[in-house]
């Protein structure tokens, strides 16, 4: 719906892992080691980028590690912010830490915040019901920010929509994202951690969160069915590095940002 070129490509990154057993991520999987990359996207249109996700600062990254010290990568997180400072925009999947904090915890919140779309679940979730303390924000905090409410879809720029995906968290939403070439792609956030949950349509089994399961499966039955018939779209779990490397070796997404 919103005229002008289309993107040209898309970048990934991944600045920080979390180092789990796959039995939670996919109901049903072995227990065997099994990396999550946390990870940011970049669209990149000829004249301006557009990031997925914000990243996170090292504190917030070791409330995942829950006691046990997990790979940071500071050059990466400092590509993050320079990434996110150059972007003309910012929409986050959801509002875990792992995705937001980079927007909330930012020495340049003043800058980042008025080109940061959140959803208004999303910073309800942010202000009442935050993931951890350090990314709660007050109601003037939430005043910076672009705060949109849609119904089920919302065009964003030239080939991008964002698709209400409540059920991770209240706030979670998809990125489609088709490209000036045509191909398509999928941001599902943390909807599956790993791509098995979309193939086998298996949720995660990860005690310490909470989700909509009916939600959740509805969603890995219609992104099942989609990743069987549309060739030509990919879709992209934030935290599956299986998924990240492959993307990369089949060029389908760049390593690293621009
Ligand atoms: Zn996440």
């Amino acid at each position: 719906m919103i005229p002008g070129r289309r993107a040209l490509r898309i970048n990934v990154l991944k600045f920080a892992e979390s180092h789990r057993s796959k039995k939670f991520s996919v109901q049903g999987a072995p227990d065997e080691p099994s990396v999550q990359a946390r990870t940011v996207f970049q669209v990149v249109y000829a004249d301006g980028t557009v990031m997925i996700d914000s990243g996170m600062d090292e504190q917030v990254h070791r409330f995942f590690g829950r006691g046990v010290v997990e790979p940071y990568y500071p050059e990466a997180a400092k590509q993050v912010e320079r990434a996110l400072r150059s972007a003309r925009a910012i929409i986050v999947t959801h509002e875990h830490g792992d995705h937001v904090a980079g927007v909330i915890r930012t020495p340049f919140v003043a800058e980042l915040a008025p080109k940061t779309l959140l959803t208004r679940t999303q910073v309800q979730e942010l202000e009442t019901n935050p993931q951890m303390p350090e990314i709660k924000i007050s109601p003037e905090m939430a005043s910076r920010y672009n705060v949109v409410d849609y119904e089920k879809y919302l065009p964003f720029g030239p080939g991008v929509a964002l698709i209400k995906a409540p059920g991770h968290t209240p706030g979670s939403q998809m990125v489609y994202v088709a490209l000036e070439s045509g191909r398509e792609y999928l941001f599902i956030g943390d909807t599956a951690w790993h791509m098995d949950s979309v193939r086998l349509i298996k949720g995660k089994a990860a005690p310490w969160i909470q989700e909509d399961e009916g939600a959740l499966l509805a969603q890995l039955k219609w992104l099942n069915e989609l990743y069987r018939t549309e060739k030509n779209l990919f879709i992209v779990a934030s935290h599956d590095e299986d998924e990240r490397k492959a993307l990369i070796a089949k060029g389908l997404l760049g390593d690293g940002l621009e």
